[in-house]
């Protein structure tokens, strides 16, 4: 099955096809170090990451790069304010970063690089613009002639007054972190950092350039501009962009105090990947509104996605040694599970729809449990936890790391997290926690000595 994505250049879903075969040159803008990561540019990785799931079970080999900008007015700002210099007022933020993607089973990319470490790269890009004249020098730095580049705003179209010339390079403000450079001391604009970064990694032609749609303008479009203008090439074949994720449907800001962190989501008691869950269940071309009761049902559809993946477990074992092998693809089952396959594969495949392929798994699960109930043509547990592996490399929920782990086991580490926020009076937190336990099917019983968990019974 062939991939179709859809292409902010052309505005249309495209069947997805390399510019060399078998291999895909993948850019996504990362963060800029000056805060931790909050819940909507971590619904930009997820969407990435789901793509390059997709396109590496696709069979390709994907060079993916995610870059870091770590040298930008914000972070001269912040490290101003904290009284330190930029290494290492930014160096928590990368750290952080690093272990966000981590909890939310964000695949490693296969560079990360850093703004600071790649100067040489963008001033030489600087100087190439400024020979052929599509560059000039003014007094605070040098500035991108939009006039010399012919095809300007072919992605985002924007309105006349928008088009306006920018900066590439700014010349070194008293107090502020500068490199030399052949056209005088300065640092990088934004915009070049990603345009010298990515084509040192990837070349002057790749396959996909990936961000949330705020970056379509100016971000990528001027990126398109000096890195056409400095090689002369197509830049990029395809702009994907995810659509942005609201809080109680506004924008985030500090000002609004709506701007959550995945630290935050764990202080109230909620796996990361709840999170990546309820960023799975909408599109990423459509706008997510984030509220605490959407992540509570996402937590909720999780665990039980968790459970019916336990009951599986337990059930395969058992079959295994009582059934007789079976013949290949004969059952019913066998061949609903195909089908059930096949739909999940077309939702992804179409434009990455991940709304319709968690709807598939639900499907199947209903169906699994009806078919239980009855006598005959029962499905193969373990072909069903084949196939929800299978599900799994793309949507990255952790099904496979469940494989050694006991709903006793979960519900016991659970129990300390609750005992240690009940330490630290988090009354809320500690009640979420006591919610998905009683999910996992334990009952938490508070005494004089400590907390103890009993079976749930059917009156509890
Ligand atoms: P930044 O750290 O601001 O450079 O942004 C990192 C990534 O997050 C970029 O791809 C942005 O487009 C994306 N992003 C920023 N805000 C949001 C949001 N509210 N929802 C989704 N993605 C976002
Ligand atoms: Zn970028």
């Amino acid at each position: 099955m062939n991939l179709k994505i859809y292409n902010y250049l052309t505005r249309k879903k495209e069947p997805f096809k390399p510019i060399k075969k078998g291999s895909v040159g993948f850019y996504a803008c990362g963060p800029t170090v000056y805060d931790y990561a909050h819940i909507g540019n971590l619904r930009t990785y997820v969407f990435e990451d789901v793509l390059k799931r997709v396109l590496e079970v696709s069979g390709f080999k994907v060079k993916e790069i995610m870059n870091i900008t770590d040298i930008e007015d914000k972070i001269i700002a912040g490290a101003k304010k904290a009284g330190k210099n930029i290494d290492d007022f930014s160096k928590p933020y990368k750290k952080a970063f690093f272990e966000d993607l981590n909890k939310l089973n964000i695949k490693k990319s296969w560079k990360y690089p850093e703004a600071t470490k790649h100067i040489p790269e963008m001033v030489k890009m600087a100087e190439k613009l400024l020979q052929k004249k599509i560059a000039y020098q003014a007094k605070d730095g040098i500035y991108f002639n939009i006039s010399k580049f012919k095809s300007y705003g072919q992605l985002a179209n924007p309105k006349p007054s928008d088009r306006k010339d920018f900066v590439i390079w700014k010349y070194a403000k008293k107090g502020e972190p500068f490199w030399k450079s052949p056209f005088g001391p300065g640092r990088p604009g934004w915009h070049l950092e990603c345009s010298a970064m990515s084509m040192r990694y990837l070349g002057a032609s790749f396959d996909i350039h990936a961000g949330g749609v705020d970056l379509l303008f100016p971000h990528h479009e001027n990126e398109i501009a000096q890195s056409e203008g400095a090689t002369g090439k197509r830049f990029v074949k395809y702009f994907v962009e995810g659509e942005h994720l609201l809080v109680d449907g506004n924008k985030m800001s500090k000002s609004l105090g709506n701007v959550f962190t995945l630290r935050d989501l764990a202080c109230r008691g909620f796996n990361p990947i709840a999170f990546r869950y309820l960023a799975l269940s909408a599109n990423y071309r459509s706008r997510l509104n984030f509220t605490w009761e959407s992540l509570e049902a996402a937590q909720v559809a999780l665990d039980r996605l968790y459970e019916f993946i336990f009951s599986l477990h337990q059930n395969s074992s058992f079959s295994s040694r009582l059934t007789l092998p079976r013949n290949s693809g004969g059952s019913d089952a066998s061949q609903k599970i195909k089908s059930f396959g096949l739909n999940f594969q077309k939702a992804i495949f179409d434009d990455l729809n991940t709304t319709k392929a968690l709807a598939v798994i639900w499907q199947l699960i209903k169906d699994y449990n009806k078919s239980a109930s009855r006598r005959t043509q029962k499905y193969a547990p373990k072909e069903v936890l084949s196939a929800l592996y299978g599900f799994d490399e793309i949507l990255g929920l952790g099904f496979k790391n469940l494989k050694a782990k006991s709903p006793s086991e979960i519900a016991l580490k659970l129990l300390k997290e609750r005992e240690r926020a009940r330490k630290t009076r988090d009354f809320k937190k500690a009640d979420r926690i006591r919610e998905r336990i009683r999910r996992l099917g334990w009952q938490v019983n508070d005494t004089p000595t400590g907390s103890n968990l009993n079976p749930v019974t059917s009156h509890d």
